[in-house]
């Protein structure tokens, strides 16, 4: 199986003397993508900017990747390939060459293909939202393979559904038109922690008179900086879209020629909203029916203004039972309204349905006619805890026995980690992790694989809160013996004897063929990003993009499958009240240095963090004799995890804020916030249900 190591196809200028510039694009989970000026001094990144020249960026990143020179130079970086010495887990590790560990990697794998290729999974996420090192040659080495597909739900697919339902694609208003709305929902969004350049328009527009009414069950730093704060309790979104609903269909503030040149279902819908009237759901809400009411008042006072009503939604709402619901309910709301007639008006979860991607070229799914599996079974990524220890059946197919994890941190991200440590710590499962870091993940490896970071390849994006395409130069050599993702995968295909001419593309290639012939990438090369070419108000004039052509308030689609065709009021898995022992709702949203599981290593945003910390209402503290800053335990069936109480009114009585997402390693137990969290999924999408979770907290 030997096989030289063949030089990387991708071209790395050498690195020149003094200093200089290079054009890039941040590559974290977040819908800003921003346009990045590195500065690079005699090969080293010394500094990492907003450039000015894009719009979206203006010139300004958030704390965390302002300091990701930092994190690419971070004494801790993964330089060399690490072969696993001690028990699984134990995070002992020995360097080894490329050649050892690629060989040995690609003769497991094949043995494992020999019997069934199914019994090896990739799991990988959004670590990167490139397209070249996130799912290009991977997609294309696990295709050829035959091995099991993921299902990449993890994140946003709850939302996704429901947008393709309702609207048929994941798109929106633009978001620069924010800054001429007038009234702004900023729905289940801490939108300064984790959307901060969609707040400067927010911020434009209040400047100019517009009202920020903010919805979240938290009172978040966006929330203390808008006119409202909405506190509802987890789960309870689509009773107060209902209600909202009812309030304009009663006081006339209906746009009808919209809702009858361009929807389907409204008869179904008004009938449905005319059950919820503010009181109802003000008590399933748990918040004052005046809030409604006042929230109400305020959209009507615009449309009869005929001025915009503009919702930016986030991923937040959708992380409970009935998240897709929710997500279609407040969807429904811009049509009811006729919001979507104006550019400043309407509804932005994702703009990421916009960009012509071409995954068909980069992924190759053609590749699988070649593997002898041409329908691998699909593994949902949220239930990883669960399916690592499947037995082999019939309905399950073979056990998992590799896996290969890229751009994903799943022990310590992964819903219910207890079980999923119990899975990473099989004796029998072989286990590649390739990492910029030693992270949670990386210490349960037989192989940790160093990587590059977003300074060191060529990578080429789209966004989910913009409409530009960035492209991403290397600014810096790759350090010590780190290499891209892509080519490891590479490498491991020319070990196992696939030789499709696919395999054989460059980084810079594999960027020109992403959107090609669809963006012009002369013009990507020269400045750094492209604008797509999109129409003002998308939905102005209907023409979405769904079977019926309209805005669908009723769904077939969903009725056909047995389920409720207009958006449906769901309790939570785990209902408060329901559970006399755990009588806490909790929600994990991110700490606000950290981006997920990212950054929590750099010490800068982990000293700025402070420690693993839980926020209780200071009524529930009181109840329960908790100090601020004493040490808890927060705890359910799933598991228990030590923190820091901070007594705060950011949460609401009932709820508290599992402030996530720490390391495990760095935990005061060694657990995270998601030892509580469970593998139960959502209405829509498949998704986890991060935010669908009963404690109970105690001092220790
Ligand atoms: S705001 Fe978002 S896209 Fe911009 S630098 Fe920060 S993480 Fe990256």
């Amino acid at each position: 199986m030997s096989c030289s190591t063949a030089e990387p196809v991708t071209a790395f200028p050498p690195p020149p003397q003094g200093e200089h510039t290079v054009l890039g694009a941040c590559p974290h989970d977040c819908p800003d993508t921003c346009s990045l000026l590195t500065t690079v001094r005699d090969g080293v990144a010394v500094r990492v900017q907003g450039n000015p020249a894009h719009p979206q960026t203006g010139g300004v990143l958030c704390t965390k990747v302002s300091r990701y020179h930092e994190r690419t130079h971070h004494p801790e970086r993964l330089i060399t390939p690490l072969k696993r010495v001690g028990p699984k887990g134990a995070g002992q590790f020995l360097p080894v060459s490329w050649d050892e560990a690629l060989d040995d990697i690609a003769a497991r794998l094949q043995a494992i293909a020999a019997r069934n290729p199914q019994a090896i999974l990739p799991y990988s996420y959004a670590g990167t939202m490139g397209l070249v090192q996130g799912e290009s040659m991977a997609a294309r080495f696990f295709h050829r393979l035959g091995a099991s597909l993921l299902d990449r739900t993890i994140c946003a697919s709850a939302g996704a559904a429901a947008l393709e339902y309702t609207l048929g694609t994941k798109q929106g208003m633009r978001v620069e038109h924010f800054a001429q709305s007038r009234l702004i929902l900023i729905w289940g969004s801490n939108s300064i922690g984790s959307n901060l350049h969609f707040w400067r328009y927010a911020q434009e527009a209040k400047r100019h008179g517009a009202k920020l009414v903010c919805i979240d069950p938290r009172r978040s730093e966006t929330a203390d900086k808008c006119h409202e704060h909405i506190a509802l309790l987890p789960g309870t979104d689509t009773a107060l879209a209902y209600a909202l609903m009812h309030e304009c269909i009663r006081h006339g503030w209906v746009d009808h020629g919209y809702l009858a040149q361009h929807t389907v279902g409204w008869n179904q819908l008004q009938a449905r909203a005319l059950e919820w009237p503010p009181e109802r759901a003000a008590e399933f809400c748990g918040i004052p029916v005046a809030q409604i009411h006042a929230l109400a008042q305020d959209i009507g006072r615009c449309f009869e203004r005929q001025e915009p009503v503009a919702i930016r939604l986030n991923y937040g709402m959708q992380r409970t039972r009935g998240g897709g619901n929710a997500v279609r309910a407040v969807a429904c709301l811009p049509a009811v309204l006729g919001a979507w007639r104006q550019p400043a008006g309407g509804l932005l979860l994702s703009s990421s349905g916009a960009f012509p991607v071409q995954r068909q070229v980069l992924q190759r799914p053609d590749l699988l006619a070649a593997s002898g599996v041409p329908k691998p079974r699909v593994i949902n990524m949220s239930t990883i805890g669960d399916d690592l220890l499947r037995e082999a059946s019939p309905t399950f197919g073979p056990r998992i026995e590799a896996l290969i994890v890229y751009n994903s941190n799943p022990v310590a991200v992964a819903p219910d980690s207890g079980k999923v440590v119990q899975g990473f710590q099989r004796e029998d499962l072989f286990t590649v992790v390739l990492e910029q870091f030693q992270t949670d993940t990386a210490d349960h490896a037989d192989y940790v694989l160093p990587a590059t970071t977003q300074l060191e390849h060529w990578d080429i994006h789209t966004s989910y809160g913009h409409t530009d395409v960035l492209l991403n130069r290397p600014a810096i050599s790759p350090l010590g013996q780190a290499r891209p993702n892509t080519q490891v995968f590479r490498e491991l295909a020319a070990r196992l004897g696939f030789d499709d001419p696919c395999f054989a593309d460059d980084d810079l290639s594999l960027c020109r063929q992403a959107f090609d012939p669809e963006v012009d990438f002369e013009a990507l090369l020269a400045q750094g990003f492209v604008t797509l070419p999109l129409s003002a108000a998308p939905f102005a004039q209907g023409g979405f993009p769904t079977p019926s052509g309209k805005c669908e308030l009723f769904s077939q689609r969903l009725a056909d499958q047995g389920l409720d065709g207009l958006p449906e009021v769901l309790p939570n898995h785990e209902p408060v009240g329901s559970q006399p022992r755990y009588p806490l709702a909790m929600i994990s949203p991110p700490a606000r240095h950290f981006l997920n599981s990212t950054f929590v290593n750099v010490r800068s945003l982990r000293d700025a963090e402070g420690e693993p910390l839980v926020e209780l209402h200071p009524s529930d503290a009181a109840a329960r004799q908790i100090a601020d800053g004493s040490t808890v335990r927060v705890f359910n069936d799933r598991g228990t995890y030590v923190c820091i109480a901070r007594i705060t009114e950011r949460a609401r009585p009932g709820v508290v804020n599992g402030m996530g997402i720490w390391w495990r390693k760095l935990g005061l137990n060694g657990t995270n916030v998601n030892e509580l969290t469970s593998q139960r999924l959502t209405d829509l999408g498949r998704a986890p249900t991060f935010y669908d979770c009963l404690v109970q907290v105690e001092g220790t």
